[in-house]
C-alpha cells in the first residue's frame, strides 16, 4: 500500500471557479481577491485580511508595514519552518529565539521577558501544528514593553484559545495557502489585521503604488504615484477563486481531519512506555489540527522514519531547529544546546498523513505499520 504524506482537497467545483476566472480578462489581482479577502475576515472575526503571495510573503510585509527593520530586534521561536526567522532577516532585523514548551512546542511564554531589550520591536509566536500559543499572555507581555505581536499562523486557520483566534489579539496574523496547508491555492497567504493597516499592506504587496492594476481597469485610466517602495508580494484572482470554495467548506475539511486526529490519538496514546509520545492539546482550546507528530525515543527517530517511508507511508520533519540549520549556524554561532526543548522535539517529531481525503484503510496500514516498527 501506498499512502500519501498530503493529497490537496481542492473540488471540481474549486476548478471550474479558477477556470471562471481564466476565461475572463482579468488574472492578477482584482475583484476576485477582494471577495476572498472579506469572507476570510469575516470568518476569522477580524477587521480585514489582505491577499498575499505566501506566508513568508505576509510575515515580511507586516514588519515593514510595522516599521520594523534594521537595527531591530523580534522575539520568535526555533522550532518552526525557516520562513517565520527568515523573513524577520528579510525585513533587515535580527530573530532572536525563545525555547518553546515541552507539552505543546509553542513558544515558552514564560521566558519571552528575559529576551527582551531596547531593540525590540516584537513578538512573532507560531501556533505550532494547529495548536494556539497563548495569546492572551503574550498580548499582555507585549503590551507592558510596548511591542507589536504579529503570528505565524500558517498551521492555524481553524484554531482558538481562551476565545481568541488568530488575527483577534495581534497587530498582524499570517496564513498560508501553501500547497500542503489546510486550505490551498499551491501558493498563496493573507494577513488578518485593522483596516488601516491593510490598506497600507494593499499597497506595500504592490511595488507602493496608490493605484492598481484593477483601479485602472475598472474605471477611466487614472495615473499611479508611488508614495512608498512597496514590493511585488501580491495574490492573484486565480489563486483567490481555488480559495474561496474551500473556505465555504472549511467546517467540514476541518471535521473530517479531527476525526481522523481522534483516532490517530486513540491508537496511539496507549504507546509511551514503548517509545512514542503525543504533545498535548491544551484543554479549553480549538486546535486547528494541521500536523499529527508523533515524538520518538531520542535516537530512533530517523530509522523509523525511514522505516514508514520504506513501507509506503510518506512523512515529514517538522520542523528540524531554525537555529541549528546551516545559514543560522554560519551567520549567528548557535550552537547545539541553545535551545534545549525544541532540539529535543526537532531530534524526535515525525509527521503522519492528515488531511480529508485520507481513508479510514489507509490510515490503519499508517497505525499498523507504525506499530509493528516499534
Ligand atoms: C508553510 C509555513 C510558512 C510559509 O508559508 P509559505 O506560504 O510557503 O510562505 C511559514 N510558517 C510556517 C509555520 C509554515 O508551516
Amino acid at each position: 500500500m501506498k499512502v500519501e504524506f498530503f493529497r490537496h482537497g481542492i473540488s471540481e467545483e474549486d476548478i471550474a471557479r479558477a477556470a471562471n476566472v481564466m476565461r475572463s480578462v482579468f488574472l492578477t489581482t482584482g475583484r476576485v481577491v477582494e471577495e476572498f479577502e472579506g469572507r476570510f475576515a469575516a470568518y476569522l472575526g477580524v477587521e480585514d485580511a489582505v491577499g498575499v503571495a505566501s506566508c513568508t510573503a505576509a510575515l515580511h510585509l507586516s514588519l515593514i508595514a510595522l516599521g520594523i527593520g534594521p537595527g531591530d530586534e523580534v522575539i520568535t521561536t526555533p522550532l518552526s519552518f525557516c520562513a517565520t526567522a527568515n523573513a524577520i532577516l528579510h525585513a533587515g532585523a535580527r530573530p532572536v529565539f525563545v525555547d518553546v514548551e515541552e507539552e505543546t512546542g509553542n513558544i515558552n511564554a514564560e521566558l519571552i521577558e528575559n529576551s527582551i531589550n531596547l531593540k525590540t520591536r516584537a513578538v512573532m509566536p507560531v501556533h505550532l501544528y494547529g495548536q494556539m500559543c497563548d495569546m492572551a499572555r503574550i498580548r499582555a507581555i507585549a503590551q507592558r514593553h510596548a511591542l507589536f505581536v504579529i503570528e505565524d499562523a500558517a498551521h492555524a486557520i481553524e484554531a482558538e484559545r481562551d476565545g481568541i483566534r488568530p488575527g483577534q489579539a495581534s497587530d498582524a496574523a499570517c496564513f498560508s495557502f501553501y500547497a500542503t496547508k489546510n486550505i490551498t491555492s499551491g501558493e498563496g497567504g493573507a494577513i488578518a489585521t485593522g483596516k488601516g493597516r491593510a490598506d497600507l499592506l494593499r499597497t506595500l504587496r504592490l511595488h507602493g503604488m496608490d493605484k492598481s492594476a484593477a483601479d485602472r481597469y475598472t474605471t477611466l485610466y487614472r495615473h499611479y504615484d508611488l508614495p512608498v517602495l512597496g514590493y511585488k508580494e501580491n495574490m492573484t484572482n486565480i489563486s483567490a477563486a481555488l480559495l474561496i470554495g474551500q473556505l465555504n467548506r472549511i467546517e467540514t475539511l476541518y471535521q473530517a481531519r479531527d476525526r481522523l486526529w481522534k483516532t490517530y490519538e486513540a491508537e496511539l496514546s496507549g504507546l509511551r512506555g514503548g517509545g512514542l509520545g503525543l504533545l498535548k492539546t491544551v484543554a479549553g482550546s480549538r486546535h486547528a489540527r494541521h500536523l499529527f507528530t508523533v515524538l520518538t525515543d531520542a535516537g530512533k527517530r530517523d530509522a523509523l522514519l525511514h522505516g514508514l517511508q520504506e513501507r509506503g507511508v510518506g512523512v515529514a520533519v517538522n520542523f528540524r531547529p531554525i537555529h541549528l540549520l546551516k545559514y543560522y549556524r554560519e551567520n549567528f554561532g548557535y550552537r547545539e544546546g541553545a535551545f534545549p526543548v525544541a532540539e529535543d522535539i526537532g531530534q524526535r517529531t515525525i509527521s503522519l498523513p492528515l488531511y480529508p481525503g485520507l481513508g479510514g484503510e489507509e490510515q490503519h496500514y499508517v497505525i499498523e505499520t507504525l506499530k509493528s516498527l516499534l
